[in-house]
């Protein structure tokens, strides 16, 4: 009865709305509650962000000393793992270390490009996927 005048008249000076359900209370104040949702999910965020940067420089000395560590335990396995020559692609042999350096040589390019060209599979391939592509 009482919610039924107060939305009838809209008093000023009542602050407290009786009888409100949460819903209508959400549906009433919903940029609001929207705002200071996302307002503390960003500042969560922040902190947990802030958190892990701190936790990362912390643990810089240990991951450090694990890495010396390591390498001092398994020098000559990584060593000669490092210096063993692998086949590439395109023909070329590279040392193991060299094999990412080598794959942005234009050297690598050239000779995988010539090799997809003279390949009749390779190009039978594309002409099929683009007289696909021109029928579409
Ligand atoms: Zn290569």
């Amino acid at each position: 009865m009482e919610k039924k005048f107060i939305k009838m008249y809209q008093p000023k000076l009542n602050k407290v709305q009786i009888g409100r359900t949460q819903k209508e209370y959400f549906l009433d104040n919903k940029e609001k509650i929207m705002s200071q949702n996302k307002k503390r999910r960003l500042t969560i965020i922040e902190k947990h962000r802030k958190q892990l940067r701190e936790n990362y420089h912390k643990a810089k000395e240990q991951r450090r000393a694990y890495a010396k560590e390591y390498w001092e335990k398994n020098k000559d396995k990584i060593k000669k793992k490092n210096t063993q020559i692998i086949k590439c692609l395109c023909g070329c042999e590279v040392s193991f270390r060299n094999r990412i350096k080598h794959r942005k040589t234009d050297k690598h390019k050239k000779n995988l490009k010539s090799i997809f060209n003279n390949n009749d599979l390779f190009n039978n391939r594309i002409q099929q996927e683009t007289s696909k592509e021109i029928e579409c």
